[in-house]
């Protein structure tokens, strides 16, 4: 007999990223420049404040929204590095910045709420809003150097929405969001019902010369921002699941209900690690990441194909319009015949474009761009 599950989880779907990738490992495939895990290692002042968080005992139920240690550690390290002001009870510690992302967007959504997320975007997003029976809204961004323009706001907001996803820098696009784009995003929100959630995952990981203007400094409109955190890009720790949640006490107090029925805490362990994680400086990660970007960045570009120069993080976006194909068949054709695997840009809610991550190796980058111009002079252009 099949009793009946929940209707929104049964809407959902796996990560297309999870499922391309894992396609591919089971084909044998030879490089693979598909997920965002970092192939430096976590660094080891990381790990031995672990090990003797372990020693000491630290293996206890820790509290709800994390250490103390640590949510103060926090408030004086966004303080200090990006200008923010929250104080240690505005932060929760968080499984991740996944964590805080449903956390957040359980805490806000209604049925029927609408939430408009620009593409190319990371698609976690449209799984959490769908279970809790809101809709994604997507805002194609594609076809304007993915920044926002005032128009698209306008378009695409209703009496029906609640927040917006701003991600910068974007994971797949590596682009920044400019002065206007946030001026054009504060505009059409301020003083309205509407949520700002800015996903800040990336923040550490980028080649500006001076640091980027984020969403989260408009201070004036602290009370319809949430702001998401992880330590996974930054210092390499993926695997531990540690981030945080920032917002005025009002959205914790209730934000910290889903992330208590959910997870109870972050590992308490973990959370002494991520104290040491924040004494540590990622720039020589940031140096090789825009070493890459630049190298990365040069060969599409002899390749013959478009794309815009990331900002951040450790991927890119080329478009393969001309050639005709869906993103998927390109991708497809690309592990058939050459046993590379890339992201198809469908993974993000954009056609006509593929996401390479470019976090892994020098030498397997090398060898896999090789072969994509190899593969791309073989392609007939449609245009
Ligand atoms: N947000 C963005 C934009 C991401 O790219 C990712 C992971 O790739 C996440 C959030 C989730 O990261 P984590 O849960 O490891 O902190």
């Amino acid at each position: 007999m099949a009793i009946k599950l929940n209707e929104n989880i049964q809407k959902i779907e796996t990560s297309l990223i999870r499922r391309f990738n894992d396609k591919a490992v089971k084909e044998n495939a030879e490089l693979f420049l598909t997920l965002g895990e970092p192939a430096f290692d976590t660094p080891d002042c990381v790990k031995e404040a672990c090990v003797k968080a372990l020693y000491e005992n630290k293996t206890h139920y820790g509290p709800n929204t994390g250490i103390k240690e640590l949510r103060e550690k926090v408030a004086k390290f966004e303080r200090e590095k990006n200008n923010l002001d929250y104080t240690a009870d505005e932060v929760m510690i968080t499984n991740g910045s996944t964590e805080a992302l449903t956390s957040a967007l359980f805490t806000i959504l209604n049925p029927g709420d609408e939430v408009i997320i620009p593409t190319p975007a990371f698609l976690l997003y449209e799984m959490i809003i769908t279970y809790t029976g809101a809709k994604a809204v997507f805002m194609d961004i594609s076809e304007n150097d993915f920044q926002i323009s005032a128009e698209m706001l306008e378009k695409h907001i209703t009496d029906k929405t609640k927040a917006i996803i701003v991600t910068s820098p974007n994971n797949p696009s590596g682009t920044i969001f400019n002065a206007d784009t946030l001026n054009n995003i504060k505009n059409a929100v301020k003083g309205k019902d509407i949520f700002v959630i800015c996903d800040e995952c990336y923040n550490q990981l980028v080649f500006t010369e001076s640091r980027p203007q984020s969403f989260c400094n408009f201070k004036d409109m602290r009370d319809q921002i949430i702001v998401c955190q992880s330590f996974s890009k930054p210092y390499a720790m993926t695997g531990w699941r540690l981030g945080y949640m920032m917002a005025p006490d009002f959205i914790i107090k209730h934000a910290m209900k889903a992330h208590q029925f959910m997870t109870v805490s972050a590992g308490t362990f973990i959370q002494y690690a991520g104290l040491a994680a924040l004494d540590f400086d990622p720039s020589e990660f940031v140096a090789t990441y825009k070493r890459r970007r630049d190298y990365v960045y040069d060969r599409l570009v002899k390749m013959g194909l478009d794309v815009v120069k990331p900002e951040g993080t450790f991927y890119i976006f080329p478009s393969i319009k001309k050639f005709g194909m869906t993103s998927l068949e390109f991708c497809e054709k690309l592990l058939k015949e050459k046993s590379v695997v890339i992201i198809p840009g469908t993974a993000f809610g954009t056609e006509g474009h593929i996401r390479i991550s470019f976090c892994v190796s020098d030498e397997v980058i090398e060898k896999a761009l090789d072969r994509l111009e190899d593969f791309v002079k073989n392609l007939p252009v449609k245009e």
